[in-house]
């Protein structure tokens, strides 16, 4: 033993790229999480919208041990019966024009997949990404999220990224080009403080994009699963030419994927992965869509969001300045920095995130309960008043 304790551990002999917490996460069961401590806490972060089916599920357990008993890596160079099944699944729950899937390992690599299959796909190089858009941090995704915060210290970025303001159609039309591949945006700003898009401008995207034979980029990394009310948020905005996916997308096990329509056109062997579409995660994914499908999860969050969105525009707090989201999306944004109310939460039990300065962003579960969101408003009310 050498005597440190954990966090001393990882302080240590860890890269230090992480806003800690000061906090000891061991363990979880739906939407509750549990410090080294035994102290227990309501989750509404989801480790970042990761964990939509809750914490520590049975059936995927199951899932993950059988297959790596059977098979738990199958190089995509030979056929695979588990990831055949997760791509005839994936394709048959997503809009009816997105026919094939690739797949990757995370939410960045699925962007970095799909700016390379617009480019390949239109011989064009451009894309356009929105202004407080985030896409990841590898480098192609790198240039399409926005902010100084994440490139700066990474600069020169990959050239041939624009941004233009989110929700602001004349804007983006003013930044199309000849050489424009694609246009790449969330249909509800995570990262960027719980701002969801106007189904106009999502639809003159559409249109210009069919005009103009540009390919149209849905990043539901975050939004993807249940968590807006729809097992994907597009299916209350307009059908992308790709979308891409990861984070809940395997029960809380690393996969990513991007799903295209047939104006997506590879060279094979050009764009692969080692672990892409593993059995392992293959195996964790079907076990997870088949709990969303079962429990009715995207309904649940359609219900449970909106209950929880009135409870809290309901507060009456001088701090608050708007609250608004879409499902169990939520963002809370405050007239001062939110930092603070975010520790202040923690402490009271209630884990919640940042989306920039001044919003507080809930991303819970989508099991989580009625009575769960009725002790965290509870809390909300005696931090927030
Ligand atoms: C988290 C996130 C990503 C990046 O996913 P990683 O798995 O962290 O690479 C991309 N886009 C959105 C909208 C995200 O929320």
């Amino acid at each position: 033993m050498n005597g440190l304790n954990t966090k001393e551990m990882e302080d240590r002999y860890e890269l230090p790229v992480y806003p800690r917490r000061d906090i000891v996460l061991v363990r979880g069961k739906g939407a509750r999480l549990y410090d080294d401590r035994g102290r227990e806490y309501i989750d509404c972060a989801s480790n970042v919208g990761v964990s939509n089916i809750g914490h520590a599920r049975e059936e995927v357990a199951r899932a993950i041990h059988e297959q790596y008993l059977t098979l738990g890596n199958c190089y995509g160079m030979f056929y695979n019966p588990v990831r055949a099944k997760l791509a005839e699944k994936l394709t048959s729950l997503s809009p009816p024009g997105l026919k094939r899937v690739f797949f990757c390992n995370s939410g960045t690599e699925a962007i970095e997949g799909a700016i390379k299959f617009a480019r390949a796909s239109t011989g064009k190089t451009e894309v356009i990404a929105a202004m407080r858009g985030f896409h990841g941090k590898t480098f192609g995704a790198l240039a399409a999220t926005w902010g100084d915060e994440y490139q700066k210290p990474f600069a020169p970025m990959m050239p041939g990224l624009k941004h233009a303001p989110f929700n602001n159609f004349e804007k983006l039309t003013e930044a199309v080009s000849q050489q424009t591949a694609a246009v790449l945006l969330e249909p509800v700003q995570g990262e960027g403080g719980v701002r969801v898009g106007d189904k106009s401008y999502f639809r003159q995207v559409r249109s210009l994009c069919n005009e103009r034979g540009i390919l149209l980029i849905l990043d539901e990394v975050q939004t993807g699963f249940g968590r807006t009310g729809t097992l994907f948020a597009c299916e209350q905005f307009v059908e992308p030419d790709m979308l891409c996916v990861a984070k809940s997308l395997a029960g809380g096990i690393p996969m990513g994927a991007v799903l295209c329509s047939a104006a997506v056109h590879v060279p094979v062997k050009s764009h692969t992965s080692t672990f892409g579409g593993n059995p392992l995660a293959c195996a964790a994914a079907l076990a997870s869509l088949e709990i969303i499908v079962r429990e009715r999860l995207p309904e649940m969050a359609k219900t449970l969001g909106e209950y929880f969105l009135k409870e809290l525009g309901a507060i009456k707090s001088n701090r608050i300045r708007e609250v608004r989201g879409l499902g169990l999306m939520i963002g809370i944004e405050l007239k001062e920095k939110a930092g603070p109310y975010v520790q202040r939460l923690m402490e009271e039990g209630v884990i919640v995130l940042l989306a920039g300065a001044t919003v507080v962003r809930l991303l819970p579960p989508l099991v989580i309960t009625r009575e769960e969101i009725d002790q965290v408003l509870s809390i909300m009310r005696e931090v927030l008043a």
